[in-house]
């Protein structure tokens, strides 16, 4: 019988979440510093072949999807030659990319064509100025051409992910929500995670989604849950009456969807994190090429996987039971 990935809470793993690098062409104010960022050499970073070897073991127990992150994915080179050989793997259905959409536009026919078959796209802010300001320099005008590339090419679902910062871009909520009366898009708003930051700054910029509704009631748009949007684990859906798009609210903070985790994480130095939040790591590298192996070491993973990842007692400064990760967002993948 074809092993699972149950973990001691009987949740099942189906997806994969694959940081392809660490690095990025942005420095967004709540991922990475300024300056000061060290990043891990090339031969550090798994190449293609590895990670193909790691999710074939996978498929073989029961990963069906798969989503390349980063750092900023699209800095990889041949992005596209890891679509092509991920979606070649026997068992995964799905391959999805989040990516900054700084350098997506000349790239969404080919990843199409390779076999991705979804795309989030990060942005903060609708307004040009303030982008350049969160993202320390990026370009909206190609955040928003990759986005129309995404619509031309048939990448569907679109997502857009916004972190909401309060004081930064709160006063932009009803802006992104009448993107979803205009275009089938997807917004998703993000609860600020405290990873990879003081406290005390997070704490100030922190919001609580509850905000969006009641946003959306003030201006007298009537938000119904929706059907989930395909991929969507973690988020609560919205629909205003009539809307081609729909919009999420993803509370890792305030309500963490915890008990409904299927999801594991490598690292692009080939790091396996059963959870975003906590330091435990496996190592898979040294294993490649032996398939029991890999699949050993997931299994201990998910053995030591938590049952909640605690931010909310970040929050309330109270003590946890286990050590925050000191990686940074950039060098996990979200
Ligand atoms: N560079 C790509 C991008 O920005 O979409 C992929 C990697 S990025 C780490 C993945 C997602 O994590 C992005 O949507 C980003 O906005 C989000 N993110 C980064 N730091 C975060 C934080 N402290 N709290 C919440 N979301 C965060
Ligand atoms: Fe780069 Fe994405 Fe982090 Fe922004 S959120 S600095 S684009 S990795």
């Amino acid at each position: 019988m074809e092993r699972k990935l149950i973990d001691r809470f009987g949740r099942q793993h189906d997806y994969l979440r694959i940081s392809v690098t660490d690095k990025c062409n942005l420095r967004c104010v709540y991922c990475m510093p300024e300056e000061g960022m060290t990043f891990e050499p090339d031969e550090k970073l798994l190449r293609f072949e590895e990670i193909a070897e790691v999710v074939r073991v996978l498929a073989g127990l029961g990963v069906r999807k798969l989503r390349l992150t980063g750092g900023e994915p699209m800095v990889r080179r041949d992005l596209e030659k890891l679509v092509a050989m991920l979606a070649a793997i026997p068992g995964i259905e799905d391959i999805a990319l989040t990516t900054n959409g700084i350098f997506l536009a000349p790239k969404a026919e080919q990843l199409r064509a390779a076999g991705l078959t979804r795309v989030n796209i990060s942005l903060d802010s609708l307004h040009a100025d303030r982008f350049r300001l969160i993202t320390r320099g990026g370009d909206i005008r190609k955040v928003l051409d990759s986005i129309a590339a995404a619509e031309r090419v048939g990448l569907d679902p679109i997502k857009i992910n916004v972190v909401l910062m309060k004081g930064m871009n709160d006063d932009e909520i009803a802006d992104f929500l009448r993107l979803t009366l205009e275009r089938k898009l997807h917004v998703r708003f993000i609860e600020y995670m405290p990873i990879g930051h003081d406290d005390e700054g997070w704490k100030a910029r922190y919001l609580p989604l509850s905000t969006v509704l009641e946003r959306c009631a003030e201006l007298g748009w009537d938000a119904q849950p929706a059907e989930a949007v395909y991929g969507n684990g973690p988020a609560r859906n919205y629909r205003i009456a009539g809307a081609p798009g729909a919009f999420g609210l993803i509370h890792p903070v305030s309500d963490h969807f915890c008990e409904t985790c299927n999801r594991l994480r490598l690292t692009a130095d080939g790091n396996i994190k059963p959870c975003l939040y906590w330091s435990d790591e496996f190592n898979v590298r040294r294993y490649i090429g032996d398939d029991r192996a890999v699949e050993e070491l997931f299994f201990r993973a998910l053995d030591i996987k938590p049952q909640n990842h605690e931010m909310a007692q970040a929050l309330a400064s109270a003590a946890q039971s286990h050590t925050p990760t000191a990686r940074r967002m950039s060098q996990i993948g979200g």
